[in-house]
């Protein structure tokens, strides 16, 4: 029979409303199961691992992450399957970082949640849960048909280092814009072999040591040499620029200057468009030239949340700068097309 674990860490998908404050706390995963009597009919063998405690998806770190990533490698040889019930706010994040932390990952990872919780009437959450669950469970000729870390909701399957929440409100609240769906659920499941990854030779090993030393420093006109000194003169190791269209900054000598004396001190910049769609192109333009003289590095068309779990996964490896840069503009999971 086909085992799945399932992972509740919380989220939306099991919250009930506190009558005394009026908001909307995380409550445990007994009520899920009551609000899902079709799991029952599904003929798979589950078991869980609830979190304790259970949390909204704004208070993941990347200790949580690790704790994820060390449940599933040790019962990785048990289970067929993974789905992690987990709050759509930073699910891209938890996505993306276990997709770096699992090399060679050889069985579904599902993160779903939901915007409606399940006891509600109106709920995505039932539909979200019972086709991840599916998903995880599905094989082709007796391998995984997604051994990657993927978000389910709304009826589509995303790589889950491409995915971005971008909508607070629509049941449709993930997007990937820049890669293909990976499945998309009808009336049939329909997979996107082509744009699925392959199950690896080699065993699952696990990377846990993240170096969440690093800043962020988002363009905008008008920047002020104190705001970008703020982030370049801190005791980060690593930037991550968010910049205009396809990788582009202002010119300003002192602006320039700035960014040499955080390269020329040892820090790793990383070069990441504001666009949703589309990828840097260092040097395509004057405005992005020097950026690539000085040595920032190029994230290509990596989504935010993929490029700071990225940068805190790469860092955490503890290689050279050379070492380090290289890696960020490459693809190791599948997180950019360069
Ligand atoms: N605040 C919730 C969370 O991320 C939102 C959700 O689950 O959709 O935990």
């Amino acid at each position: 029979m086909t085992k799945i674990l399932i992972i509740y860490t919380g989220g939306t998908i099991g919250m009930v409303n506190n009558p005394l404050t009026g908001t909307l706390m995380p409550f445990d995963f007994e009520q899920i199961k009551n609000n899902v009597p079709e799991m029952a009919r599904l003929n798979y063998h589950f078991e869980v691992y609830s979190f304790d405690p259970i949390l909204d998806s704004s208070n993941m770190h990347p200790d949580t992450w690790v704790k994820l990533a060390r449940i599933i490698e040790s019962n990785y040889d048990h289970f067929d399957g993974f789905v992690i019930l987990h709050g759509s706010d930073t699910m891209a994040y938890t996505a993306s970082a276990l997709s770096f932390m699992l090399e060679n990952l050889g069985k579904p990872v599902v993160l779903t949640g939901s915007q409606l919780p399940i006891g509600e009437i109106r709920t995505d959450a039932k539909e979200n849960f019972i086709t991840a669950l599916e998903i995880a469970a599905t094989k082709k000729h007796g391998k995984a048909m997604v051994p990657e870390v993927c978000i389910y909701f709304d009826y589509q399957l995303f790589r889950g280092n491409r995915a971005i929440k971008y909508n607070a409100e629509n049941f449709e609240a993930f997007r990937t814009p820049n890669y293909h769906k990976l499945a998309v659920a009808g009336v049939h499941l329909t997979f996107f072999k082509n744009y699925i990854s392959q199950v690896p030779a080699g065993p699952l090993k696990v990377h846990a040591d993240f170096n969440a030393n690093i800043g962020v420093l988002k363009m905008y006109p008008g920047i002020s040499i104190s705001a970008v000194q703020a982030v370049t003169r801190s005791s980060v190791d690593a930037i991550i620029l968010e910049t205009f269209g396809a990788g582009n900054t202002n010119t300003e000598p002192w602006f320039i200057e700035t960014l040499q004396e955080a390269i020329n001190a040892g820090k790793i910049l990383v070069d990441i468009s504001q666009c949703q769609v589309g990828s840097v192109e260092l040097g395509k333009y004057e405005t992005s030239k020097m950026l690539q003289q000085m040595g920032v590095v190029s994230g290509y068309d990596m989504t935010f949340e993929a490029a700071v779990t990225k940068l805190m996964y790469v860092m955490g490896l503890g290689m050279s700068v050379e070492e380090t840069s290289k890696l960020m503009s490459q693809s190791l999971r599948g997180e950019l097309s360069a």
